[in-house]
């Protein structure tokens, strides 16, 4: 028997590669989901209404890469290909991707032209932050923030205003602690290997690519050939969770809710044994993890205090999420994907997404305020309630959006500890964490997002190529 444990995309993404490598049939394996929940989907979710979606976690997925294709090949085999909803090059999210800086909304360029000219609040064109790079002296370093990497071979404008908005859009972290492998491994690469960016350019364009051997479904390939930016699931982003969780149940999974497990406890290499809150224990010879590290750490404390600190040294933080629907006929706000604010701006947003945009038949206005993420707790305090935080995401959109309607509908959460900070040193920190579990013989993989990349794709991806590892 193998058990999963958390029904979030990453849990239910296991179960999924669970059953398509065969592993129950060929081992004749019960497989069990433990979601302490009534509901699988983890951070995904959607308030579904006649005018509009709500969407209280993640909204868009990106659908390249072989990370992006290969959630693309998932979505057609669950049957989802007629749900998805791109965002093509010429649609206005994506091109207009904007940046808050000194009072005024800034278009960031979207194509290769926009590189050659200056573009607010930038003071030169973004192309002279090449040879910014070209001069750069060499440093040898193992590690190092992304935004004191994009500094010192690009400068500190770039590092203000590109990376640190782009870091709070994908975690809501700081760029001056987010490790620069999170995003840019391969730049680092080319700077720790060749002494610079260009350097390292230069000579992989000389070099053969790798294949990556994934094959490509007819949503994949028309993904590719149509040049998708993004992609969203009409009716909300809750249907892929929900259409995974039906699929598991169709396949005999024991997919167990409202069921929540408080400690584990490793008897031998192929025995473990979960405790659940109501008392009872289910004995399995593996298990999947894929909650949050530092609830695994609670799981594992008794036993095995010293993976327990390891995996507490993964941050998370709080963010908050305002969702607000204004039923106008005319829309509030100019086509575009949204905008971020720098944390030089010292802002209580991190910013603002144009849902009604980017997500498919809302019948109005429809927007999204993230607030606080790593600065949470310094702006906010530990109690703010939800009506200060809505009173807040709507006085910063009425001054920066000029949006004088009151809402018509508003939904405000407060997303405790959801997104990991892959702060400096977090790779070796995941290897350190592996390396324990393989060296303590203990029967358990590690999947979900505070590993191997805080995105969806990361999480899906990462729940394969663990269970691939397990079951060649
Ligand atoms: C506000 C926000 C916006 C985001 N936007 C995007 C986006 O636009 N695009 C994108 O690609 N990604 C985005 N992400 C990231 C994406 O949502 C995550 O990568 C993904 O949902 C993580 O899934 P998971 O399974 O790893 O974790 P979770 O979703 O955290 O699932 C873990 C599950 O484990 C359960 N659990 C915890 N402890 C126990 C226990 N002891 N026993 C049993 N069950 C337990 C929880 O209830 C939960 O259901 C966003 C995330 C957030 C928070």
């Amino acid at each position: 028997m193998a058990a999963i444990l958390g029904g979030g995309l990453g849990g239910l993404s296991a179960g999924y590669y669970l059953l398509k490598n065969n592993v129950t049939t060929n081992s004749n394996l019960k497989l069990y989901l433990l979601e302490a929940t009534s509901y699988c989907g983890g951070w995904i979710k959607s308030i579904k209404n006649k005018d509009y979606i709500f969407e209280q976690g993640p909204r868009t997925i990106r659908p390249k890469g072989i990370m992006g294709l290969n959630t693309l090949n998932m979505m057609e085999d669950l049957g989802l290909s007629e749900h998805v909803a791109p965002i093509k090059p010429d649609h206005p999210a994506a091109k207009n991707r904007m940046i808050y800086v000194r009072n005024s909304l800034h278009v960031l360029p979207s194509s290769l032209k926009g590189v050659f000219k200056k573009n607010e609040p930038f003071s030169k064109p973004l192309i002279y932050a090449l040879f910014n790079d070209i001069k750069q002296p060499h440093k040898e370093l193992s590690d190092d923030s992304i935004y004191n990497f994009v500094e010192r071979r690009f400068g500190k404008e770039i590092a203000d205003y590109a990376i640190s908005p782009m870091i709070c859009g994908i975690c809501a972290g700081d760029a001056k602690e987010i490790s620069v492998k999170f995003l840019l491994k391969t730049l680092f690469e080319w700077e720790q290997n060749h002494g610079g960016v260009v350097k390292g350019l230069m000579k992989s364009l000389f070099k053969t690519k790798n294949d990556d051997n994934l094959e490509l479904s007819a949503l994949a390939r028309r993904a590719q050939e149509e040049k998708w930016s993004v992609y969203t699931i009409k009716g909300g982003l809750q249907t892929f969770p929900h259409t995974l969780h039906n699929y598991l149940k169709e396949n005999d999974v024991d997919v167990n809710l409202n069921t929540r497990v408080e400690e584990i406890e490793f008897v031998d290499s192929g025995t473990v044994s979960l405790k659940k809150t109501d008392g009872e224990v289910l004995n399995a010879n593996h298990v999947y993890s894929s909650i949050p590290a530092y609830s695994l750490a609670n799981l594992v404390q008794k036993q095995h205090p010293k993976l327990a600190q390891i995996l507490r040294d993964i941050p998370f933080v709080t963010v908050g999420i305002v969702n607000l629907y204004f039923k106008t006929d005319k829309p509030l706000i100019t086509p575009a994907f949204g905008f971020l604010v720098p944390p030089i701006e010292n802002s209580p947003i991190l910013g603002v997404v144009f849902d009604s945009c980017c997500i498919p038949d809302q019948n109005g206005t429809v927007l999204t305020v993230m607030l606080g993420g790593r600065w949470f707790e310094q702006k906010f305090g530990n109690n703010v309630t939800e009506e200060k935080l809505q009173k807040i995401a709507i006085k910063e959109i009425s001054g920066i959006l000029n949006i004088k309607e009151t809402p018509t509908a508003c939904n405000v959460n407060i997303l405790k500890q959801c997104i990991p900070q892959y702060v400096i040193g977090h790779y070796e920190r995941v290897e350190k964490i592996r390396n324990y579990i393989l060296n303590n013989n203990l029967p358990i993989s590690l999947i979900g997002c505070s590993y191997d990349g805080v995105g969806i794709n990361d999480v899906i991806y990462s729940a394969k190529t663990q269970v691939e590892e397990d079951c060649p």
